[in-house]
């Protein structure tokens, strides 16, 4: 990490190396924090960043917020504005990952939500690449489930649930794979590490359903319309088994952080061909386009830092 680089913090804008925590801090202590992933993109024509659909991103985060009993003194075109600030005080000219945060920021012992008072932070930084194999994941069906929303909110993006992530990331990778798919409690797939899945069969692009413990993509929502809308594509949510995995014709993940990932292989299964297939590729193609504000059509998810 760059510690020069700036960051948002206890409501100052400051150098990331002086926004620290106590380590008796509540979020620490408890994982009492909800997060976003989002990104900011460089249009090397326009000479400009861009941030991809923040509107969406900081609705979700407040949503999240909602869920844990935290409030800020923001709404979302106010966290528009303090990004904007932000990437202006580094003057990025590259793509850029952004990590807003609320936490529970009071110090001492004792788990709960209320009478805890929130912070917001948000740092930057330079993007790199996500997954390495983005054309060619071969992935593993984790043995974890998907942490359940009777127990931690899946749509929520909890950091204390993250560690169901770090799991499943975690032993997909000393297996030697690339990625987890996994499952929920009911045997259905989720999706992925920290991404959404969908699959492609006899044509119909299909994504499992928000009630199956699944985090509300941004990505995925992004992909399912521009699947519909430019390439006539019906798209089904529905539930997800196993073994209709393995007979796919293509699956890939979505994300801010990978954007669209080819699965080629499941536990040593091809998927279709075995290598990524025309759907996938036509969607990764358009979507790049779209997140760096190529296409005018999709301005309105594309807000420029200026
Ligand atoms: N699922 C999980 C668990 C995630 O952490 C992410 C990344 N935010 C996603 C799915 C993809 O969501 P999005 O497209 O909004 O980044």
């Amino acid at each position: 990490m760059d510690l020069t680089k700036h960051a948002f913090f206890e409501g100052k804008i400051v150098p990331l190396g002086e926004a620290k925590i106590n380590i008796a801090t509540h979020g620490f202590l408890y994982g009492t924090a909800v997060f976003s992933g989002m990104r900011a993109y460089w249009n090397a024509e326009k000479k400009s960043l861009y941030l991809f659909r923040p509107y969406d991103h900081f609705r979700r985060l407040l949503e999240s917020g909602r869920m844990m009993a935290m409030e800020i003194p923001y709404d979302e075109e106010g966290l528009i504005q303090l990004c904007i600030d932000l990437l202006k005080a580094d003057n990025y000219q590259q793509d850029v990952y952004l990590r807003p945060t609320i936490y529970k920021a009071d110090m001492g012992i004792g788990v709960r939500l209320h009478n805890l008072r929130d912070e917001l932070s948000i740092f930057t930084s330079p993007y790199e690449a996500y997954v390495q194999n983005d054309t060619n994941a071969h992935v593993t069906i984790s043995s974890w489930r998907r942490v359940d929303d009777n127990s931690i909110p899946a749509r929520s993006k909890v950091a204390g649930a993250y560690v169901n992530s770090a799991l499943a990331k975690t032993d997909a990778n000393r297996a030697g794979f690339d990625e987890a798919l996994v499952l929920n409690s009911d045997g259905h797939i989720s999706e992925g590490s920290a991404m959404n899945v969908f699959m492609v069969r006899n044509g119909v692009l299909v994504t499992p359903p928000i009630t199956d413990n699944i985090l509300e993509g941004i990505t995925r929502r992004s992909i399912m319309e521009v699947a519909k809308n430019e390439f006539g594509l019906t798209v089904e949510e529905r539930s997800i088994d196993r073994t209709e995995a393995f007979i796919a014709d293509e699956m890939f993940f979505t994300g801010s952080a990978a954007q669209v990932v080819a699965i080629t292989k499941i536990d040593h299964r091809p998927i279709g061909s075995g290598s990524m297939g025309p759907i996938t590729t036509k969607l990764r193609a358009f979507y790049e386009d779209v997140v760096r504000a190529k296409n005018s059509k999709y301005a309105s998810w594309n807000v420029e830092v200026k």
